[in-house]
């Protein structure tokens, strides 16, 4: 059945209108790259995508990046072609690699005219957003440090609990998982509501009743739907039916859209086409994210119908 609010389903970012959020109004989700743990290019993947975890939410003439994956390289490609002067606000939910890989190839972040805000909170180790990012950019893992980044990059250390409130757009987190200090996501603004929630861990009770409150009512929930990271080495690639927790609670938290993300790097096309209809059975709006999808939500107040 079509979904009204899918936009787009496109392999060619570059085809896509970045501009286009301005006059559309509204609130619109980028999914730019949508794997766990690391990149899977193949001919078997090129449906979903192989690139991880990047999703971008333009809203209200603000730019928010959620993760710098390797789809982060793919969104700064795109933002070169077609944005001048790039702004955009940047949420880390941790830093394993596939949150962050993208980073040290996101070129606008090296261009002088570019603003960029970034949000992380403090690792389990005590290092910083910053220190984070930096490090995986250090010799001998890479040849350009961060402080070669020449748009202006303001670090701001965030936490379980903290609001950002960036005018008319409210940016709500909480913590996921204690065993990576993940945290998920809330964005609010007129009458519509995403919430972006990956590395998940429903083995602990605190973790999922902050998320059910986090996911209240939300109209999109992007959640961990079909792998968690740990595992990849405990079934060796084996199916888990990591999706039933995350649709359980979609469906107590009333979310009106569920996206799964975050897709085992053993799954092929067609096996996640499989576990789509087979969750669909069970939450008929249910979709899995796809690398280049696009979801347009419109706000009631533009768009009463
Ligand atoms: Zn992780």
């Amino acid at each position: 059945m079509a979904d009204p609010d899918i936009l787009h389903s496109l392999q060619d970012h570059s085809s896509s209108n970045p501009g286009s959020f301005d006059e559309i109004g509204g609130l619109t989700i980028h999914f730019w790259g949508v794997r766990g743990s690391i990149p899977t290019p193949g001919a078997d993947t090129v449906r979903y995508g192989g690139n991880t975890a990047c999703v971008e939410i333009l809203v209200a003439g603000r730019r928010l990046i959620f993760d710098g994956g390797t789809g982060l390289r793919v969104l700064g490609k795109h933002l070169l072609q077609t944005a001048a002067d790039v702004n955009a606000h940047i949420f880390f939910t941790h830093t394993h690699w596939d949150r962050i890989q993208g980073f040290p190839f996101f070129l606008p972040a090296f261009q002088p005219d570019n603003t960029f805000s970034v949000y992380g909170a403090t690792a389990l180790n005590g290092a910083s957003i910053k220190q984070q990012l930096s490090e995986q950019m250090l010799q001998p893992n890479f040849f350009t440090p961060l402080q070669q980044m020449q748009a202006a990059l303001e670090f701001k250390h965030i936490s379980a609990g903290s609001v950002i409130q960036l005018d008319t757009v409210l940016i709500e987190t909480i913590g996921l998982n204690q065993q990576t200090n993940a945290l998920g996501y809330r964005v609010t603004w007129n009458d519509l509501s995403v919430v972006y929630a990956t590395d998940t861990d429903h083995s602990q009770g605190t973790a999922d009743a902050n998320l059910q409150y986090l996911a209240a009512d939300a109209d999109v929930l992007i959640i961990d739907g079909t792998y968690i990271d740990h595992q990849y080495h405990d079934s060796f690639c084996q199916d888990a039916a990591a999706w039933q927790p995350s649709v359980d609670l979609a469906a107590s938290a009333n979310v009106k859209k569920l996206i799964m993300f975050h897709h085992n790097p053993c799954h092929s096309d067609d096996r996640l086409d499989q576990l789509e209809v087979e969750i669909r059975d069970h939450f008929p709006t249910a979709r899995l994210a796809r690398e280049g999808m696009i979801v347009h939500l419109g706000s009631g107040k533009e768009n009463p119908a």
